[in-house]
This record gives structure tokens, C-alpha cells and sequence, in this order.
């Protein structure tokens, strides 16, 4: 697996980077478990400034980061500076935070006199991330900030296209004062992140990306004894109800389905609409998506990105292809499209039914499955009929019928009146075929802490 920076708008190779060598490998490893027994001795406030910094320099260089992560995977310039914004909010998050929300906890015991007994949260040692290219940068905040500040170090295996971005988060580390080992950027082969994994130092490892690497990490690391989480795949559920606003419902399905060129493993992929406004839904979501201008992702009027490579776009197509021979009906929504790069008309997919395929797949890219339901009941048991658990929303301007329909839904978040969105201060994760852990605030920092009970009798 070669390691390269393609940049989507133009297809064009950039640079290559090579393999990580074994001796490479082993001297990060070496110097990851070193840090880790003086790293895991420094003070909460010594791991915060450390975090602060990173925080910082990111605000500061918000440009610098914004331009690789566009350069390499085709991000609106806009998005791009989100994500780096994001990220700095992760790391401040921590900076702030780590410290109380590892706080030893005194158990409540129900005879005095057989002593006391308290839980205190010890880091493990070095952890395995594994990461894709969809946010380059914010996906390793989620696993860095937090663990660093738990005292823990980590060896991060990014996605092969994106291996500037992957290096400029080692370099922001470094500049923001961790010591050398403590977090290591490697561009290893997928035999070598086996080894890896089985290495006895390594003591739990965190991927995100599809169900296809999930299973394999996961059953490597199972083999080892070693916890993992996942984040994987999504197929969210954007429930419409009647009584939504359906000005504001559109605005929001549009950007839930597109932003990033629906490349978001919470991208809003099946829209649910009751029968009493599916017309007048589908009918204001189309002019919607008609309205998108594809283009170069840095000038400020593309609405709509390249795909992260010619692949991923090919493959896109092929998917709706076989959607449409397993009986859905596919309408393409006829942009202006440039004439290079990695771009793909937005689909909209219907007729869908319960024998087909797409039903169960994922589509990772800027492909709408539309459903009508006949009801709130019959619209929660479409977005149930998923082998994904990760997001989902509900449109309704009763919140209370909101919350009632979200307790219903198999997923790991729901929002109201909102697509699935990403914030610094709230959990993420799935269940089911999405995957299981958490990431981010106090569930994602105790992944990966040894619960330890001190019980003095
Ligand atoms: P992918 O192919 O699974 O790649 C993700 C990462 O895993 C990359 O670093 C990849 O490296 C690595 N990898 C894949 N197979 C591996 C193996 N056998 N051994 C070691 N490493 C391996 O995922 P993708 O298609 O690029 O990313 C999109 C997927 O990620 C979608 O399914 C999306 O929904 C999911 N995702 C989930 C979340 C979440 O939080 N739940 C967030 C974002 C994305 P190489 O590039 O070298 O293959």
C-alpha cells in the first residue's frame, strides 16, 4: 500500500511517500513505551499545557492545516477550516477537562468499619490509531487529545492518502511540547499495523474507518487480548415528520447529505418522509441539490467537493449501478461537472426495496436513498431496518414527540432538528454494524484507563 498525496481536483500525483522500514517501527515502538513510563508520571497541568499549545498553534495556522487536508482529499477550503477549528476545540477540551474527568472516584461502602475502597484511572501504555482520510485531522484529535492527557502514548497509522496531513499532526505534537516518542506518525503496510498491534507493549488500539478494517483489527487485537474501539460505517436515518418545518428540513437534508461530498460516516444517507409531505420534501430537497456548484474545493463558491479520489468516485458509481439492477430508481441531479477531477453528480435513489442491496449498504458519496413512509411508527421502523446503529436525526417541530421518536431509534446519537453533527464538548460512537466504544468528553478519555480499585480494609 504506497502512501500518497493525489490531489482530487486535478488527479494528480503530488508526492509519494515510502513505507515505513521494520527498524523504523521498532525504534517508534521503543520510543513510545520509554515516553510512556515518564510521560504517564507528569502532572495533569504539564499533559494541559501540552494540549493547550496544540490547541493554539492550530488557531494560529488554521490556513497552513486547512490547505493539506483540501490538497489531499478535496475538502471545501471552508470545511477544511471548520475541521482545523474543531480540532483545536478537541485539544482545549482536554487541556480543560482531563483532569476532573479522571478524578479518583470513593466508593460508597455499605459498612464503614471493612475500611474504604476508591477507583483511581491509570493510563495503559502506548495505543495503536488507526484513522481514515475523510477528516484528517479531527479524527486524530479525537484519540490524541484525549489520550495523551490520560497519560497514555500513541502510534498513529492514518489512511495512505493522506500522509501529509498524518505528518503534520505529528509535527504539530512536536511543536507543542510532547516529548519525542510520545505520539509518532508511521506510514507502515498493512502486514506491518499486524505486527504492530500483536507487539506486546501496544495495549489497546482505536480504529475508525469501514467494517472491512474493523474485523480485521479487531480480530488481531482480539487474538492478542487487546481492547479495541471501532467507529465504522453509518447509514443515518433524517426522519421527517409532518408537522416539521420544512423550509429549514430541506436546508439541513441538503447539507446533511453533501457536505464533504457526503463522505461522513453520519452523513444523513437515508432520508424517511412521512407521506403527508413527501411530495412537496422531495420536490424542494431536488431544487436543493440543483443548486450545488461543484469546482475547485479552494474557490469559496463550490458548494459541492470532488470525492477523495478517482477511485472512490468509480466505485460510487458502480454502487448505484447495482442499486438500480436490484430495481431502485436512480435520478442523477445534472450539475455542471469540471472537467478533471474526481466528481460525482449527486443520485437520488428510490423504489429501494426490501430485497435490494443498497438497503443494507453504506454509500459514501453524494447518493440519497429516499424513502416514504407511511407514518412516525412506519417511519422508525424503516430507520431501524439497517445493519448500521451509528447517527440519526428527526424533524418535528414538537421536540417532545422528537425525543419520544429518537428513544426508538437503534443508534449510538439522534438529533432533533439537526443532522448528526460533530462537537468537541458531546460523545460519539455506534452500535451494531457501526461499531462499539465511544469517543471524545469523559466516556472516550476512560477507553482506555485501567479502572483501578484500591480497596483498604
Ligand atoms: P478504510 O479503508 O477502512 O480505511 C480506514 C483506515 O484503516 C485507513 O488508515 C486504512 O489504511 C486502514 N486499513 C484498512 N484496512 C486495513 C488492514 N487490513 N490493516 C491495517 N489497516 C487497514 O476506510 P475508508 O473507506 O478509507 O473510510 C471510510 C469509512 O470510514 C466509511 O465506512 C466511514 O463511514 C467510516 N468512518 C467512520 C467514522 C466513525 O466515527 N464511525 C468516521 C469516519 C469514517 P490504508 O489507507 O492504508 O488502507
Amino acid at each position: 500500500m504506497a502512501y500518497a498525496t493525489v490531489n482530487p481536483f486535478t488527479n494528480e500525483q503530488i508526492k509519494v511517500f515510502p513505507n515505513s522500514t521494520d527498524a523504523e517501527i521498532d525504534a517508534a515502538l521503543d520510543a513510545a513505551h520509554e515516553t510512556f513510563l515518564s510521560w504517564r508520571e507528569t502532572s495533569f497541568a504539564e499533559r494541559a499545557k501540552v494540549m493547550q499549545n496544540a490547541a493554539d498553534i492550530l488557531r494560529r495556522d488554521v490556513d497552513k492545516y486547512a490547505k493539506i487536508m483540501t490538497l489531499e482529499m478535496g475538502k471545501l477550503i471552508s470545511e477544511s477550516r471548520a475541521e482545523v477549528e474543531l480540532t483545536a476545540a478537541i485539544f482545549e477540551y482536554y487541556a480543560k477537562n482531563a483532569e476532573s474527568l479522571l478524578q479518583s472516584q470513593d466508593l460508597p461502602v455499605a459498612n464503614k468499619d471493612e475500611g474504604r475502597a476508591k477507583i483511581i484511572f491509570q493510563p495503559l501504555g502506548i495505543l495503536l490509531a488507526v484513522e481514515p482520510w475523510n477528516f484528517p485531522h479531527y479524527q486524530v484529535a479525537r484519540i490524541i487529545a484525549p489520550q495523551l492527557s490520560a497519560g497514555n502514548t500513541v502510534i498513529l497509522k492514518h489512511a495512505s492518502n493522506v500522509p501529509q496531513s498524518a505528518q503534520a499532526m505529528d509535527d504539530l505534537m512536536i511543536e507543542a511540547g510532547l516529548p519525542k516518542g510520545g505520539f509518532r506518525n508511521l506510514y507502515p503496510s498493512h502486514d506491518q499495523v499486524a505486527r504492530i498491534v500483536a507487539d506486546h507493549r501496544v495495549r489497546g488500539v482505536a480504529l475508525t474507518g469501514s467494517e472491512g478494517a474493523g474485523a480485521k483489527i479487531a480480530a488481531g487485537a482480539g487474538a492478542a487480548l487487546k481492547k479495541t474501539t471501532m467507529e465504522l460505517g453509518g447509514a443515518d436515518a433524517f426522519i421527517v415528520l409532518e408537522d416539521a418545518d420544512l423550509e429549514k428540513t430541506v436546508k439541513w437534508a441538503v447539507f446533511g447529505r453533501h457536505w464533504n461530498a457526503g463522505q461522513v460516516c453520519v452523513s444523513a444517507k437515508r432520508m424517511i418522509v412521512v407521506d403527508a409531505v413527501y411530495d412537496e420534501f422531495v420536490k424542494r430537497y431536488r431544487e436543493g441539490v440543483a443548486q450545488l456548484k461543484m469546482g475547485d474545493p479552494v474557490d469559496p463558491s463550490t458548494t459541492l467537493a470532488p470525492l477523495s479520489s478517482q477511485k472512490a468516485a468509480d466505485d460510487l458509481k458502480k454502487q448505484v449501478e447495482g442499486a438500480v439492477k436490484a430495481g431502485a430508481k436512480a435520478e442523477e441531479i445534472p450539475l455542471a461537472m469540471p472537467n478533471t477531477g474526481a466528481f460525482f453528480r449527486p443520485v437520488i435513489l428510490t423504489d429501494a426495496g426490501h430485497d435490494n442491496p443498497a438497503r443494507r449498504e453504506e454509500f459514501f458519496g453524494p447518493v440519497t436513498l429516499l424513502f416514504r413512509a407511511r407514518d412516525e411508527a412506519d417511519a422508525i421502523a424503516i430507520a431501524n431496518d439497517s445493519p448500521y446503529g451509528l447517527g440519526g436525526s428527526v424533524f418535528t417541530k414538537d421536540e417532545a414527540r422528537g425525543e419520544r421518536v429518537a428513544q426508538k431509534i437503534e443508534t449510538g446519537m439522534v438529533y432533533i432538528n439537526h443532522p448528526t453533527m460533530v462537537k468537541a464538548d458531546l460523545p460519539f460512537g455506534g452500535v451494531l454494524r457501526s461499531g462499539y466504544g465511544r469517543e471524545l468528553i469523559g466516556l472516550g478519555i476512560k477507553e482506555f484507563v485501567n479502572a483501578k480499585l484500591i480497596d483498604v480494609v
